[in-house]
């Protein structure tokens, strides 16, 4: 059976890559390239590719960007993190099934053993992969993974300044990541406080409820209060205003096709 580690620059991905390399393992690595990567995955990636000699394949479904634009700038978030599908597993799963392999691909991922609530073993199985867990399987914690990460100079060199190896914009980051892309990759935030901007406008037809990436605060008011604008109402009382606006009950979110309808 075909295997593939898939990499995102993260030290995860990268240890999983390395542990099979030193067991001899035959794979292939796979990164989706979402168009929205930290600068330091553009080098990281092909380094540990040099390094253990394997093929890598760059899948993307176009960029962040084209996507964020064609949804008329509605910006991920936690209820509705449409990106992970859009530029991540639909470019991948496209790739594997263009193979047309009689079997299914081994898709190996870097979950590691001291995160067991993601251990799903079979839950991401298709008819086109299956998914294995070289990490968990073998008890790396973070110890290990940053260990062998270190010991072939591959850890990626942002984790000096932030939590997670991600999209620069990613609405699951920390405020202390944000932070730090700001100060390590100020054009970065700039793009991202940009897209906010243009959210904000766009949603501003929702009658102040905005979408910004982070609940409490925009990035413009991180950048110039290290938080929310303190003499602003909260996002709690803005949405308030938007359910009394519009008739809501308090407790009931607004679905996707409710938010697209405003929005349009
Ligand atoms: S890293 Fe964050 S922004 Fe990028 S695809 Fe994943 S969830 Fe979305």
């Amino acid at each position: 059976m075909k295997k593939f580690v898939s990499v995102s620059g993260g030290k995860d991905s990268t240890a999983t890559a390395l542990l099979l390399w030193e067991r001899k393992e035959d794979f292939e690595l796979i990164w989706a390239d979402t168009g929205a990567e930290l600068p330091e995955n553009y080098w990281i990636v092909p380094r540990l590719a040099q390094l253990i000699q394997k093929p890598l394949h760059v899948v993307s479904n176009g960029t962040f960007f084209q996507w964020l634009v064609k949804k008329g700038y509605f910006l991920p978030g936690i209820i509705n993190k449409w990106c992970t599908e859009t530029l991540k597993q639909k470019p991948m799963n496209e790739f594997i099934k263009s193979l047309e392999l009689s079997e299914p691909v081994i898709m190996n991922t870097g979950i590691r053993a001291d995160e067991p609530k993601r251990y799903h073993p079979l839950e991401y199985d298709t008819k086109y992969q299956t998914t294995c867990y070289p990490l968990y399987e073998s008890g790396y914690g973070k110890k290990e993974v940053i260990d062998i990460c270190l010991k072939y100079d591959l850890l990626n060199p942002c984790y000096a300044w932030r939590s997670s190896v991600s999209c620069f914009c990613c609405p699951l980051q920390r405020k202390s990541d944000w932070q730090g892309l700001l100060k390590h990759h100020p054009e970065l935030y700039a793009i991202a406080e940009e897209w906010e901007r243009q959210s904000s406008i766009t949603t501003e037809k929702m009658d102040g409820w905005r979408f910004w990436w982070n609940d409490d605060y925009s990035l413009t008011e991180l950048k110039n209060w290290g938080g929310r604008n303190p003499t602003r109402p909260t996002k709690a009382q803005l949405k308030k205003q938007a359910y009394a606006i519009h008739n809501l009950d308090n407790g009931v979110l607004w679905s996707n096709e409710e938010l697209v309808k405003k929005i349009d």
